[in-house]
């Protein structure tokens, strides 16, 4: 049986080139922090030399050479004799090693300008709330993303391509009637809370609180969840991210607002759970993707878990309403933990994605999958998307954004090229119920646990069952690892029409 010892050498280029990565990575996150404004374009060309190198020396003659000794091109696996780190090793190299080599490097280079050019027009056209500015940097980039789903190969839909990136093996087929079938109980579930009659008043977390108080006790919450600052940092940026540099020094951020107590509270605790994710992977495979987290719906499902099954539930707050209610009294003394509860778990549709609810939050994502999809597949034309949009948002949500800033300009995503990032985030939210509710199952006492504080046995079960495998089994297959079942909807309506059947009284 060969084992890990047999792929050193291939192990040591991937190691140099992630270390390239991680400096790039040290790079960008000091450009969403600490950088100032003027250092902007000499960064960008930082970075991009450095990326540049790690993809060149990924597809190098070199590594080639390596890989196609031990594997075989036409099926991308290893032949048997191999232990399973090591076929996973090679399968998972291979995969990214083919799909950078399909690319031309005159194509990568054009994309990322490209790309750059329209995040300064997004960012333009979102201020001026004028679509128009950024419709002739939109049709390049759908053109440009089209081209990369030729280069690397698809089967039905060009968007499944793209897809992939994100999400390793997922597909828009079948994709698409899972969603449907989310939409068909979501829009009525929305319709039934709104005819109610229950209003639930959120004032009490939209007073005036003191920023930095906000902020420490955002790390009470990082603490108790089990994220070592010894291995992390907590800073601010305008928009909340996690990366890491290796397990040993994973950041994250959040931002503050006076008069929003959940939006400091509840980005703390969704960046932690993507840094415990990233703190929880074997730095002895630092470099391989053995130690790389599986894909962006994983990613997602670990913030969402801690985020909304723990962070938005009654047990927790049973223990940490009363230290909340200490650090602001003069604001929560007589606020009621119900009350409380209640405010942050208020449904009301916006039309603002990152400022949505759960329920509707994937009404939101869905919206931009069935669009993103179609333009891609070249079903509707980009000239028409503010229309679009606004006649989706309507349907799903019942409200109109009154400006495109707060519509068909509010993401990032398009102008970065992130066509088949969003469906990862429903992806997300329907794997955090599933494996929460699996850890429930397997931790008998874990509501208990949660109602005292006691965050560190979920930490722990995450990362036995979840982070320290990296990409050692196929997103399909570790969820069934887990859970006994791939990527499934019901717990995930079920967990919703629970709690908000309680809290509207339905
Ligand atoms: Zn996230």
């Amino acid at each position: 049986m060969k084992t890990l010892a047999t792929l050193e050498p291939l192990m040591n280029r991937l190691l140099e080139i992630r270390r390239i990565q991680s400096a790039a990575s040290v790079l960008s996150w000091d450009q969403e922090t600490y950088m100032p404004a003027g250092g902007g374009a000499a960064r960008a060309e930082q970075i991009a030399t450095l990326e540049g190198l790690a993809h060149e020396k990924l597809v190098s003659r070199e590594v080639e050479t390596l890989l196609t000794g031990w594997v075989d091109p036409a099926t991308g696996q290893a032949p048997e004799g191999w232990d399973e780190p090591s076929r996973s090793l090679l399968r998972e190299t291979w995969r990214d090693f083919s799909r950078a080599k399909k690319l031309p490097s005159a194509f990568v280079v054009r994309l990322s300008r490209e790309c750059s050019l329209a995040q300064q027009a997004w960012v333009t056209a979102r201020e001026e709330s004028r679509f128009s500015k950024f419709l002739p940097s939109l049709k390049t980039i759908i053109g440009l993303k089209r081209e990369e789903a030729q280069y690397l190969g698809y089967r039905d839909s060009p968007y499944d391509a793209l897809l992939d990136t994100y999400e390793p093996g997922a597909t828009i087929a079948h994709l698409a009637p899972m969603f449907r079938e989310l939409r068909e109980r979501l829009v009525p579930l929305l319709k039934k809370v709104q005819g109610s009659g229950v209003t639930i008043d959120d004032s009490c977390v939209h007073q005036r609180f003191d920023q930095a108080k906000q902020m420490e006790f955002g790390r009470l919450v990082l603490v108790a969840m089990g994220y070592d600052f010894e291995r992390g940092r907590l800073d601010l940026s305008a928009h909340p991210f996690t990366t890491s540099f290796h397990p040993t020094d994973v950041r994250v951020t959040t931002r503050v607002f006076e008069t929003d107590l959940p939006s400091c509270l509840f980005s703390c605790i969704h960046e932690g759970g993507h840094g415990l994710y990233d703190q929880g992977l074997d730095p002895r495979y630092y470099g391989s993707p053995l130690g790389e987290s599986l894909s962006l719906g994983f990613h997602e499902s670990q913030s969402r878990l801690w985020e909304n099954c723990v962070g938005r539930s009654r047990a927790f707050w049973r223990c940490f309403y009363p230290i909340l209610q200490h650090t602001f009294p003069e604001q929560l003394a007589t606020v009621p933990l119900d009350r409380f509860y209640a405010a942050i778990n208020r449904v009301a549709p916006s039309c603002i994605r990152v400022e949505a609810d759960e329920l509707t939050y994937n009404l939101h994502i869905m919206l931009r999958v069935d669009i993103e999809q179609a333009l891609i597949e070249n079903r509707i034309q980009p000239d028409d998307l503010p229309e679009l949009w606004n006649d989706t948002m309507q349907s799903y949500l019942g409200i109109v954004p009154q400006r495109d800033a707060d519509g068909v300009l509010q993401d990032v995503h398009w102008s970065m090229g992130a066509f088949g990032y969003f469906p990862t985030y429903t992806l997300g939210n329907l794997y955090s119920v599933q494996f929460f509710e699996q850890a429930d199952l397997e931790l008998p006492q874990l509501e208990e646990d949660i109602a005292a504080g006691r965050l560190i046995p979920l930490r722990r079960w995450l990362e036995q069952k979840i982070h320290r495998w990296g990409r050692m089994f196929t997103p399909d297959h570790l969820a069934r690892r887990v859970t006994g079942n791939g990527v499934n909807p019901e717990p995930f309506l079920r967990y919703l029409e629970t709690k908000y059947g309680e809290l509207y009284q339905l």
